[in-house]
């Protein structure tokens, strides 16, 4: 049976993992299979609360009260643990997302999902690419032999069916430790982070030395302490041992589609689609250009803006070394008004020649520097008033500040979903 969850928290507080470790606690005497599951979906939905994350567990049979039926060097046991109840199983989940959801908070709108059956994967290739109806998902809940509930205006339904829809195919893990209740609110005290950024392999996205912040604790209310990320769960464990500070409550290992790039579809400059997220190929057709606020915008083959916003911090200064002709890859996502991809990675593919102006024309007859005639105007030689065009200056190329290679924004700045630089280059 999967039990699916979202759209339970606000910005004031909760957390829908947090959720599952009290519904792990309700449904104990089931067995939990596989992992539990976070799914991030369409990081551009304006709904989202912040990282757009569903949630979802398999429970098994209860196998609480067996029988010895036998022996054969060793005792025979007959289970005779139940099937789980679907109805009954959706009362008893529901009490406690009520118990637990910021219901009154506008904008929480949880969808909880018992079944029996796993959902279509388009489902979740769509919600996480795409922008979802709900009386798609609701259709889509209707095939399945399932049962649902969805308060408020239902929309945490489409998340949660696209969590049970997902297949982990490339997939990642986070260890999320949560607080004492009674510490909710506070400041969150903790050491430790930079030791286990260093002291771990294949783990990413902990702390951001660049900016010097660490990047595993929220700053909101909610009752997360901190989340570890990393491809190998067993070393995920090691930050219960490094990381340090106020006492663990629970803690609770998901796998999760984060850092898969699963979000990204392939699209040319002219085809992008608002609220998507897309990989695209193409020239950079103007000078990078600095707006009030600090954010940076530069043009993709004259028909696409890209921007570099301030959060993006130290990323902006290498945007800012492009110039028109070079050759690029881009990631991001795509924002409606007006209409711009938000870089999360580039590929410098090829890098233009870049040349700067060591003298004005010569005149041919008089062997003479010609003077300029105005801005943008040309040139013209004093003494015998033979005329150039702007572009026959003398110039010499000169070295870029650029190299080709992949650059991503730095991890205070990273997308739940953006595969980091780290986890392409191992492969
Ligand atoms: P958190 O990350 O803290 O769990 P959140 O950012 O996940 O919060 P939610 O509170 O879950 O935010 O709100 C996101 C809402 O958007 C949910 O109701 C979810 O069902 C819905 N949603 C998710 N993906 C899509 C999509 N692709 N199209 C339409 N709605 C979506």
């Amino acid at each position: 049976m999967f039990l699916a969850i979202d759209d339970t928290d606000s910005r004031k507080g909760m957390c829908t993992t947090f959720l599952i470790t009290e519904l792990l606690r309700e449904f104990e005497g089931l067995n939990l299979m596989d992992y539990p599951r976070l799914v991030r979906l369409n990081p551009n939905v304006p709904w989202k609360t912040r990282g757009n994350g569903a949630v979802v567990i398999r429970l098994g049979d209860g196998v609480e009260k067996k029988d010895l039926v036998g022996f054969d060097g060793k005792e025979i046991f007959s289970y005779t643990g139940e099937s789980v109840d679907m109805d009954d199983a959706l009362e008893r989940a529901l009490k406690v997302v009520e118990k637990w959801s910021e219901t009154s908070e506008d904008g929480t709108n949880p969808g909880l999902i018992v079944s029996n059956e796993k959902a279509p994967y388009k489902m979740y290739q769509e919600a996480v690419k795409d922008v979802v109806e709900l009386v798609d998902t609701i259709a889509a809940l209707e095939k399945l032999d399932c049962r649902y509930t969805g308060l408020g205006n239902r929309r945490g339904l489409i998340g949660a069916l696209a969590a049970m829809a997902w297949i982990p195919n490339d997939h990642t893990y986070e260890l999320i430790t949560y607080r004492e209740q009674k510490r909710w609110g506070t400041v969150r005290k903790l050491n430790g982070m930079i030791r286990f950024d260093r002291e771990t392999e294949r783990t990413f996205d902990s702390y951001d030395h660049d900016e010097k912040q660490q990047a595993v604790a929220p700053r909101s209310p909610c009752p997360v302490l901190y989340g570890v990320r990393g491809d190998d769960h067993r070393e995920l464990m090691d930050a219960l041992d490094i990381i340090e500070g106020e006492p663990i409550d629970r803690w609770l290992l998901f796998k999760t589609n984060q850092a898969t790039d699963e979000h990204i579809q392939y699209s040319t400059a002219d085809e992008v689609k608002p609220w998507t997220s897309v990989h695209i190929k193409g020239t950079v057709t103007s000078r990078p250009n600095t707006i009030t606020g600090g954010h940076v915008f530069f043009d993709i083959d004259d028909k696409l803006t890209a921007a570099a916003y301030e959060p993006t911090k130290g990323f902006r200064d290498l945007v800012k070394k492009l110039i028109p002709g070079d050759k690029l890859e881009l990631w991001g996502g795509i924002r409606e008004e007006p209409l711009t991809l938000n870089i999360e990675k580039m590929k410098v593919v090829e890098l233009s020649e870049k040349e700067e102006k060591v003298a004005n024309p010569q005149c041919p007859d008089c062997k003479k520097r010609m003077s300029s005639i105005g801005k943008n105007a040309g040139f013209r030689c004093r003494k015998c008033g033979t005329r150039a065009e702007e572009d026959d200056i003398e110039t010499k190329l000169v070295e870029r500040e650029l190299e080709e290679g992949y650059y991503e924004v730095p991890v205070c700045a990273r997308r739940h979903l953006s595969k980091p630089l780290k986890r392409i280059h191992s492969g």
